[in-house]
């Protein structure tokens, strides 16, 4: 999309959404008029929103709050500070998602000849749903599995001989292990995947050469992102939301390239419209030429998240991002580490990183540490496996004591 045409879809969105107490409340607040917003460096004069703003919205605007729009058909649930909070969507919101998961869809190599089933539940929340309306409106024989258990859900994957399946990677690892062999491709989601070093290796060496798609949506807005065949990393779904990524801490607009937090704004949305959402999910968004068209991609998938982030010898650290680095390592049990900050004597942290496992010799962990190196630009003064890590947080810090 051109900038100018997306400045205008901008302006638009933010024209109409002036007119909801929600926002016009936060413009007046801000001295922001949607008139101002010109460009896309206007655009980041707009305050960033979170659940918590949703949360006091909805208890100024008891029951529906008020970004409810009259037009709703469907009403989806998503964790919030205090509870579920709904998500509406219209009959056009549901259309234009339907057709951006299809476009996703048939990017990565998806037919009507296809037959695609779904592992996600359909109940309350917006994933199975949500996924079943892309593959359909692509004209696939689409199976609402939901999820269940995995010897069942084999025998049904076997027996109609389906070819895509929609599920989380854990789950899809039990169903290859259970004999399933008629998938060609995966559309994962709902757990870290490609961000988790070894993880596609891993489902590739159980169910054969086949697509591996990862995926990232939120409750309050799916699809977000997601790869094409090409798997270079999620494509934003830009014909419905635009996404910044912003340092966590000022909010500030980081330039391609620099991780920080997933920001998105969506377009066109009536039902439960938001503008300059704060995700606190932490990635990276560079401009790639992807074969497919799309450019704008979160290349290294989601990372980890901003609330837990810890500055250790100067640099961000997010314990999450170690875990996804520990998961090659063939003893280890994902979220069995832990990560202790000190001070050390002369000056400065030191960082112990203990792993719940077998040591797997001098050469893996100076590999592992290389890669930490890498990857989170820290590397671990001290690395140290035992075969029960006490009970206790991810991460203890020492140093402010
Ligand atoms: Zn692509």
């Amino acid at each position: 999309m051109k900038e100018a045409e997306k400045i205008k879809i901008l302006q638009d969105q933010v024209k109409r959404l002036s007119a909801l107490p929600f926002y016009e409340k936060r413009f007046r607040a801000g001295g922001i008029k949607p008139e101002d917003i010109r460009s896309l460096k206007d655009f980041q004069n707009i305050p960033l929103m979170d659940t918590k703003d949703l949360q006091q919205d909805l208890e100024e605007y008891p029951p529906l709050g008020s970004l409810f729009h009259p037009d709703t058909v469907r009403v989806t649930l998503s964790p919030g500070p205090k509870g579920l909070m709904p998500v509406y969507h219209t009959r056009q919101d549901v259309e234009e998602v339907n057709s951006e998961l299809a476009t996703m869809y048939r990017a990565c190599g998806v037919g009507p000849e296809d037959i695609a089933a779904i592992t996600f539940g359909y109940h309350l929340f917006i994933a199975g749903i949500t996924i079943h309306g892309g593959f359909e409106t692509l004209g696939c024989k689409t199976i609402p599995l939901g999820p269940g258990e995995s010897q069942r859900t084999a025998e049904i994957l076997n027996r109609f001989k389906v070819t895509v399946l929609a599920s989380n990677p854990s789950f899809a690892l039990k169903l290859a292990q259970e004999g399933v062999n008629s998938i060609r491709l995966l559309f994962a989601g709902g757990e870290p995947f490609s961000s988790v070093e070894g993880y596609k290796e891993k489902l590739r060496q159980a169910f054969g050469p086949i697509g591996l798609i990862d995926s990232y949506g939120l409750g309050q807005s799916t699809p977000v992102a997601r790869e094409c065949k090409e798997e270079r990393g999620l494509h934003v779904a830009d014909n419905l939301i635009y996404l910044e990524v912003v340092e966590p801490e000022t909010g500030k607009v980081l330039p391609a390239g620099e991780r920080g937090e997933v920001v998105f704004t969506h377009l066109r949305r009536q039902g439960s419209p938001l503008l300059r959402f704060r995700t606190g999910d932490l990635s990276v968004m560079e401009h790639i030429d992807c074969p497919c068209g799309r450019k704008a991609t979160l290349t290294k998938g989601v990372l980890g998240r901003t609330d837990e982030m810890h500055k250790v010898k100067g640099v961000k650290l997010y314990p999450s991002q170690i875990d996804h680095l520990l998961r090659p390592l063939p003893d280890y049990t994902p979220g069995k580490y832990r990560v202790m900050i000190s001070p050390k004597p002369g000056g400065g942290d030191h960082f112990l990183l203990s792993i719940e496992g077998k040591n797997p010799g001098s050469a893996e962990t100076e590999k592992l540490t290389e890669r930490m190196k890498e990857i989170l630009l820290i590397r671990p003064d001290k690395v140290e496996f035992m075969a029960k890590l006490p009970e206790g947080p991810k991460v203890k810090d020492e140093r402010y004591k």
